[in-house]
């Protein structure tokens, strides 16, 4: 056993109500300058439909992340060959119109314009090219709040049956806020040619060197969530950095920091560094149980003798015992990751979305009219559609997560009406009274410091001398490749 430390995030989607402040305080901090105007380390999607860049989740086009070859793992696009012959152009990459040309406005032009017959107004340039641009065609967001809309929704590669947006009753939609994912076995990591992306031993952040990287992009290509980004101005890559210098010092990322819905918890998991190449092994439909396996249990005394043995601190090791994110991701199994089947094991983890319950019409509004929630399989977003989201297209682990929301659900509205509440609600969806308490408090009362356990690095208490050229407490040698 191989034991590390992953500061992990967990989203709760059905809090997500795709304000956008997360986008913009990340933007704000991290990436308003020139050559990053187009990246959305942050960015926040409605779905069904294409997200950013568009249909990101399409490998069949951009060709990221991993696939399971035998006994091993290889990356989506690359070989020897490939690698040689794709050095100085990355085939696979997302173009400029699957992002968007990058604008702003002419705002001089409303004080400054000739004297006319005209309002002036303020007119849209490119951020790029410096030239007027007569209709903007996209944003990062384009498609927000237009799931309805056959144009965008049915690009969806996770829905089975486009006609479902056309049909009013069974129209749906929520959102998905996202960040890089931070994996276990990043795919930007493996493909870059100049090992200038490297995975942090300390807390797992995965980091572009920028005094190393080349630009080769092989990163970009290779990252099947496309968070990496290429800055045009520095020839550099960029991505979401986890807000590392907030979270040093004990602060949680300025993304859950401002986040209105309160939907984002940050904490610490443990898990085994040797168990993660034979999970990512399992079909697409054992992936969700094989993540849960490869993480550990911060109570047991041999899981934390192997922590400290690899320089995981005690400060570390209580944070992972309070850990929000290990409660929703391996005590209830509430969590899940986004698109185990690209096989990066993603240390980003989503509650799946239950409302809106009044959905379909007939059972539910009855049911709803007796204090009741619905079953699972007649909620309004399809199972089928948060099985290809969030569990390798396996239908039951989806539904189990459903059972549990929809009895913690029924169980605290009776509780808080002082009505009589079956408990066998709880006991048939595996959680009891004492689970349903402490996941209320985590989903609806809860103050900051329950969403983020966030343990400092304590730097200052480190000879900076020892650690020089170290990539981290469980690595103590150089990042590399191999190593
Ligand atoms: S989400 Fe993409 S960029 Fe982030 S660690 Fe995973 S593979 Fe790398
Ligand atoms: S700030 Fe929170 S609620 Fe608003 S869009 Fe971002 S994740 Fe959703």
């Amino acid at each position: 056993m191989d034991v590390r430390a992953q500061l992990v995030m967990v989203f709760h989607l059905d809090k997500c109500i795709g304000c956008h402040t997360c986008s913009i305080s990340c933007k704000n901090i991290w990436t308003d300058r020139r050559g990053a105007e187009y990246m959305w380390w942050n960015n926040v999607e409605t779905k069904p439909g294409v997200g950013y860049p568009k249909k990101w989740e399409d490998q069949g086009t951009f060709k990221g992340g991993w696939v399971a070859d035998g006994n091993h793992l290889r990356l989506r696009a690359l070989g020897k060959g490939p690698t040689l012959l794709n050095m100085f152009f990355q085939p696979n990459m997302p173009k400029m119109e699957d992002y968007y040309e990058p604008f702003d406005f002419d705002y001089g032009n409303l004080y400054g314009a000739a004297e006319g017959t005209d309002q002036p107004v303020a007119e849209a340039f490119s951020q790029i090219s410096g030239r007027k641009i007569e209709t903007i065609r996209g944003g990062p967001n384009w498609d927000d709040d237009l799931s309805g809309s056959p144009l965008y929704a049915a690009k969806d590669v996770n829905l089975e049956e486009s006609r479902i947006v056309e049909e009013y009753g069974k129209m749906f939609m929520q959102y998905l806020p996202r960040i890089c994912n931070h994996c276990l076995n990043p795919a930007c990591v493996a493909s870059c040619p100049s090992r200038a992306i490297y995975k942090r031993g300390e807390d797992g952040i995965v980091l572009v060197d920028q005094n190393v990287c080349k630009g080769w992009r092989f990163c970009t290509s290779a990252c099947p969530y496309k968070k990496v980004y290429f800055n045009w101005d520095s020839g550099k890559a960029e991505k979401c950095i986890f807000c590392f210098p907030r979270t040093e010092t004990g602060q949680c990322n300025a993304c859950a920091h401002s986040c209105v819905g309160r939907i984002r918890y940050v904490g610490v998991l443990l898990y085994d560094a040797e168990g993660v190449a034979q999970a990512l092994l399992k079909p697409d439909d054992q992936l969700v149980d094989a993540h849960r396996a490869v993480i550990l249990d911060p109570h047991d005394s041999a899981v934390r003798e192997g922590a400290r043995k690899n320089g995981v601190s005690d400060l570390w090791l209580e944070a992972s015992v309070k850990s929000p994110v290990h409660a929703l991701v391996k005590e209830f199994g509430l969590a899940l990751p986004l698109h185990p089947e690209f096989r990066t094991l993603p240390m980003a983890y989503y509650i799946p979305s239950l409302s809106p319950v009044l959905s379909t019409p007939g059972d539910s509004h009855e049911l709803m009219e007796h204090g009741l929630f619905p079953e699972a399989e007649t909620l309004r977003a399809p199972l089928g559609y948060l099985a290809s989201l969030l569990s390798g297209g396996n239908r039951e682990v989806v539904a189990a997560v459903l059972a549990k929301l929809v009895a913690l659900r029924s169980f605290m509205r009776a509780r808080n009406l002082h009505q009589p509440m079956d408990a066998g609600v709880l006991e048939k969806a595996g959680l009891d009274e004492a689970a349903a308490v402490q996941l209320y408090r985590l989903f609806a009362i809860g103050g900051y410091d329950e969403r983020n356990v966030i343990p400092a690095q304590q730097r200052e208490e480190q000879d900076p001398y020892v650690r020089k050229g170290a990539s981290g407490f469980g690595i103590l040698t150089k990042a590399g490749r191999g190593k």
